[in-house]
């Protein structure tokens, strides 16, 4: 993919005084990188931030081909700036865009070239308790041609937004409500890829049920619907008689990196966990057993999201008060602890940057 042409803005933005809420406010600089068919990937390089010019043809505008990823750095205590399994999100990139026909990435290059970025907007990372820098990389087709096949140009980017603490006062359960009508992914669909679509097909779920009051939905599998899938944009937890549940990845839901060091951490305390399909019955049945000890979402936006309330139909379900004892606390507290460097990072997944 050759080497990193970097140009300079000659006007810097005014840095936000206080960094709060998620999404609207974006760094000097961003990486931008092409693709044809002939060159492959090739011109990486990091520019000022300004609009893209982009005909409108282009088949992304038409078709969705277009993929994403999101990632945090986080600034600790001394003043230095980490990032938190980076390169799990550049795998995770090609395997999406695997289902999405998008040509594979460098993923070392992409690396590089993130490190380099930040190095560059170290000074967008924000520093109160519980702010980040969060990074999205993405990929659209920019092929000028109303056909459908898969593109033969692609523009890979990388932007930086900080962001504010996610729980401004403290860790906070959300409600939820089961979803009955839609549904979000199908088996042999787009479910596992971090691709527009998807967030596409969420939306009129997601605005019904804030209508109603809730803060998302919890999706059930396409098919039966009965199994349970995943949050909006998490992954879903449940301790039932001292066990934790997790759907397993069957291809419908997005193989979360946050998921994956849940797994891996309550392996390491010696949790009961287990992979399972496990349908909503079973857990309104545990519930009424009094068996339901938590329900909570895995995210990297969050990180971990407990549910206060679930509701499916006409079952209301309470859930616990999640106190300093529970899982959801202690798992929230170790790994923010790992990623702002107040805890030891005893599965390597930090890389300090300096
Ligand atoms: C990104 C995403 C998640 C969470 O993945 P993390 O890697 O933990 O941030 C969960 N579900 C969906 C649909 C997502 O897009």
């Amino acid at each position: 993919m050759g080497s990193l042409q970097i140009n300079l803005t000659k006007s810097p933005k005014e840095k936000p005084a206080r960094v709060a809420g998620f999404g609207t406010v974006f760094t000097d600089h961003l990486f931008v990188m092409d693709y044809t068919k002939a060159q492959g990937w090739h011109n990486g390089r990091i520019e000022p931030y300004d609009n893209i010019n982009m005909d409108p043809a282009a088949c992304c505008l038409h078709y969705g081909q277009g993929i994403f990823e999101g990632l945090k750095a986080y600034k600790t205590k001394e003043g230095k700036i980490q990032l938190f399994r980076a390169r799990d999100n550049f795998e995770r990139l090609n395997r999406s865009a695997e289902k999405l026909c998008i040509p594979q990435v460098d993923v070392e290059f992409m690396l590089e070239a993130l490190e380099k970025l930040l190095e560059i907007e170290k000074d967008w990372v924000p520093t109160e308790q519980g702010t980040s820098l969060y990074i999205r990389p993405f990929i659209v087709a920019t092929e000028p041609f109303l056909g459908v096949r898969p593109a033969e140009e692609y523009k890979l980017f990388i932007v930086l937004s900080p962001v504010g603490a996610y729980y401004p006062e403290g860790l906070k359960p959300v409600s939820i409500m089961v979803e009955k009508n839609y549904v979000r992914a199908v088996r042999g669909g787009l479910g596992e890829a971090k691709t527009m679509a998807n967030y596409a097909a969420s939306l009129l779920a997601q605005e019904e049920a804030k209508q109603k009051g809730f803060t998302q939905v919890l999706w059930l599998d396409g098919v039966e619907r009965k199994y349970i899938e995943e949050v909006g944009t998490m992954n879903i937890f449940f301790k039932i008689k001292g066990e934790v549940i997790t759907p397993p990845l069957t291809g419908t839901i997005l193989p979360g990196i946050t998921r994956d060091s849940v797994l891996k951490v309550l392996k390491k305390w010696q949790v009961p966990v287990k992979e399972y399909r496990i349908s909503i019955e079973e857990v309104v049945d545990a519930y009424k057993k009094g068996w339901l000890e938590e329900v909570f979402g895995t995210g990297t936006a969050a990180v971990i999201s407990p549910v206060g309330k679930l509701v499916y139909a006409d079952v209301e379900m309470d859930i616990g008060d999640y106190t300093e004892n529970s899982i959801a606390r202690k798992l929230y507290d170790y790994l923010t602890g790992i990623q702002y460097g107040i805890v030891e990072d005893e599965f390597c997944w930090v890389k300090i940057l300096d």
